[in-house]
């Protein structure tokens, strides 16, 4: 299934990633493609992941960030949009790196 991005939503303030401690802003919707476009709010129980370490976490009851069950674990590897933003998020990490050995050789 093809896939867009939905714009960027606020999300709670003082929300920060769970493993990293980056103060997260902001969430964009992996979404449908027709849907792309279109704001898309979080809701309980909808995962997200860090745009700094990739660390995946959720949603809770109040939008604040928790971390996973262990039956959420299991079935994010079923999810291929995850899997999808953990590849982009590892290929990201990789050209950083080479950057910066291009930056310091
Ligand atoms: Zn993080």
């Amino acid at each position: 299934m093809p896939y867009g991005v939905a714009p960027s939503v606020e999300v709670r303030p003082g929300s920060s990633c769970l493993y990293c401690g980056l103060v997260l802003t902001g969430a964009a919707g992996v979404v449908d493609h027709k849907e792309a476009g279109v704001p898309s709010l979080p809701s309980p129980g909808d995962f997200t992941v860090c745009i700094g370490c990739g660390h995946v976490m959720a949603f809770d009851e109040r939008l604040n960030l928790r971390e996973l069950s262990d039956g959420e674990a299991r079935s994010m590897d079923a999810d291929d949009r995850i899997m999808l933003l953990k590849a982009a998020q590892k290929r990201l990490e990789r050209n950083q790196k080479k950057l910066l050995r291009k930056d310091n050789p």
